[in-house]
């Protein structure tokens, strides 16, 4: 009896184990007019322990844009009456964290298993991986790239009909650990693959002429503990010499224009660039991926959240790509594809002037590798719940994502080189 107790409370502490800790904290938005307003939340950020949402670090906010960040429940009381007092415009995003992340699990399919409209654990995403692969082997087959710093399988998939000498499109999901959206939507487009396969004449061209290399999780380590310790991480886990902070952002981590802005040196820092390019298991695993296979790989797609934002290089400079206007183009035509399912609006450009300078990004190596069209993409929402989207959104999100994603393939695919 004891024994099932315990059990039992094991069980429905780790249900909710991702909403512990939250409970009274803020997400709040400030709306950012001019470097006054900028120099205030420095100020703020000085003196008040404050978890940046968007953009990623306090250093990278600009004039005329909003700054989103979540505040420790102690703080908020404080952190409103700083606002007010110097006439900072803001509205509360999220109320309460914690019932925002209990609401986040809201997808009406029951069960316990792998879903494409729930978000997966590790553990199932991995069997998964197995499980796609061994059922559809004329379509799927999974190698191992690497090892995380924590010593899981960097699974990658590779989707198309068997050919010689095909052009390849590379995607990668879940860089940022908490950006929940994005593993699902890699996991959502290999379903989409397989199932209309045959049935849908431009999935059936794409298959057949292109090779999807799919990389559900890059950042393996940080997602499994957003599912076990801390929802709102971000980083990946590892160690740093003489510092107790874990972790470095994967995405400051390529060697594009490594740690020069809109990154940290800090290892405390949530944008910490790492102690050298490639310092980590995992983008190194990913680029040396990339290195290998360059002559196949026409494309890269790299999917995170949260902003609805389609962006090209460059971010480590405000220089544009030699092929800009093209990209450009390409880019125009994708958030259009996009928003005519569900009218999601997408801003898009080169990522340094429609978000923020910050170096040391995938899209950006790969870019300087010689591919010539690389983009990110930042998933819904635009802010109402940001890493906390609810389940229910998957789909649409997913589905519409996937018209771009088709596009550019297809755009690709016409234009070889
Ligand atoms: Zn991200």
């Amino acid at each position: 009896m004891l024994v099932f107790l315990l059990l039992g409370a094991v069980a429905l502490a780790s249900a909710h184990h991702a909403g512990e800790h939250f409970e009274g904290e803020k997400v709040l938005r400030v709306h950012v007019e001019d470097e006054n307003h900028i120099n205030l939340i420095h100020q703020l950020a000085d003196t008040t322990q404050i978890d940046f949402w968007k953009p990623d670090s306090v250093t990278q906010i600009t004039p005329h844009s909003v700054a989103d960040f979540r505040v420790k429940a102690e703080d908020s009381v404080a952190v409103v009456n700083f606002l007010k007092q110097n006439n900072l415009k803001f509205e509360e995003l999220i109320s309460n964290l914690k019932n925002a992340l209990e609401a986040q699990f809201d997808s009406r399919v029951r069960g316990t298993g792998h879903s494409y409209e729930k978000y997966n654990n590790w553990e199932t995403i991995e069997a998964w991986t197995q499980q796609v692969a061994t059922e559809n082997p004329d379509l799927i087959s999974r190698s191992v790239i690497g090892t995380t710093f924590e010593g899981r399988n960097m699974y990658l998939l590779k989707v198309g009909k068997a050919g010689a000498n095909k052009p390849a499109v590379f995607m990668d999901c879940g860089f940022h650990a908490r950006e929940w959206i994005s593993p699902a939507f890699c996991q959502w487009f290999v379903r989409e693959a397989v199932r209309t396969y045959g049935r849908e004449i431009h999935m059936t061209e794409l298959l057949e002429k292109l090779d999807f290399y799919i990389l559900p999780v890059v950042n393996i380590d940080g997602y499994v503990y957003t599912w076990t310790k801390n929802r709102m991480w971000r980083k990946t886990r590892s160690t740093n010499a003489g510092s107790s902070c874990y972790g470095t952002d994967p995405n400051r981590n390529f060697d594009a224009g490594w740690c020069q802005t809109g990154a940290s040196h800090s290892p405390c820092s949530d944008t910490y660039c790492g102690s050298a390019a490639e310092s980590e298991k995992e983008t190194k695993a990913l680029a040396n991926f990339i290195r290998n296979n360059l002559s196949s790989i026409k494309a890269y797609l790299t999917i995170h959240s949260y902003s609805q934002m389609l962006l090209y290089p460059y971010s480590y400079d405000y220089k544009l790509p030699a092929n800009n206007v093209e990209l450009n183009t390409i880019a125009k035509t994708a958030v259009k594809e996009l928003a005519s399912l569900h009218g999601t609006k997408y801003t898009y450009g080169p990522g340094a002037t429609t978000i923020y300078p910050a170096a040391g990004g995938s899209d950006d190596w790969a870019y300087d590798q010689g591919i010539k069209y690389s983009f990110t993409f930042e998933l819904r929402d635009n802010g109402r719940y940001g890493f906390v989207l609810p389940e229910s959104q998957i789909r649409a999100t997913c589905e519409e994502t996937l018209l771009a994603i088709k596009y550019i393939a297809s755009y690709v695919l016409e234009h070889l080189y």
